[in-house]
C-alpha cells in the first residue's frame, strides 16, 4: 500500500491545502494530513483547532487521515512507516527552503525518504494562511480562500 504524508502547520488550512490534498488522494492509497504542533511557532489556532478544522474539511476523501505530531517529521515516519513526504511548490520563492528541507530529510533519513512536489493550480498561487489570516483580522471576506466554516472561525476569532 502507498502511504504518504503532507505535513504542514495548516493555520488554518485553505482551498491551496485542499487542492493538494485531493491530487495526493488520487495518487497514493493513503494520505496522512500531519499537523505540526510546535509551539515556537506561535500559530493562531491550537493544533487540536487546526486537526478539527482539517478532518472537516477533508471528510469526503476515504483515504485522507488527519493526525498532529511534535518533534521531527522524520521520526514520526520512521515510526509509522512512512516514506514520501508531500509538498505544495507555489513558486520560486518555496524553492530554495523546500529543497533544503527536502534534501536533509532524505540524508538523515538514511536516504529512505523522498519529497513528491505538486505545483499548485494556478488558481491558488498567491494563497498562504498568512494572507488569509491578515485579511481576516481586517474583516475583508475571505470566503473565496477558505471553506465556510473555516472563515465563521476566523470571524469569531478576530470579533
Ligand atoms: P508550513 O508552515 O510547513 O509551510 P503551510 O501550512 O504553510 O505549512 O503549508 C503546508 C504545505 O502546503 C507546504 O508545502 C506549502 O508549500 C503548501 N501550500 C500552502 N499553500 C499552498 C497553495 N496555495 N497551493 C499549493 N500549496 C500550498
Amino acid at each position: 500500500m502507498s502511504r504518504a504524508i503532507y505535513p504542514g502547520s495548516f493555520d488554518p488550512v485553505t482551498y491551496g491545502h485542499l487542492d493538494i490534498i485531493k491530487r495526493s488522494a488520487e495518487m497514493f492509497d493513503e494520505v496522512i494530513v500531519g499537523v505540526l504542533n510546535n509551539s515556537a511557532k506561535n500559530p493562531l489556532f491550537s493544533a487540536q483547532e487546526r486537526q478539527e478544522m482539517l478532518r472537516e474539511a477533508v471528510r469526503e476523501f476515504d483515504n485522507v487521515k488527519v493526525i498532529s505530531f511534535e518533534g521531527l517529521l522524520v521520526d514520526y515516519m520512521a515510526k509509522n512507516d512512512i516514506s514520501v513526504i508531500i509538498r505544495g511548490l507555489r513558486a520560486i520563492t518555496d524553492f530554495d527552503y523546500e529543497l533544503q528541507i527536502a534534501q536533509s530529510n532524505r540524508k538523515v533519513s538514511g536516504d529512505s525518504i523522498d519529497t513528491v512536489f505538486l505545483t499548485t493550480s494556478i488558481e491558488y498561487a498567491y494563497l498562504s494562511s498568512s494572507i488569509v489570516k491578515e485579511y481576516a483580522r481586517y474583516g475583508t471576506d475571505v470566503t473565496d480562500f477558505v471553506p465556510g466554516f473555516v472563515e465563521e472561525k476566523l470571524r469569531k476569532h478576530f470579533s
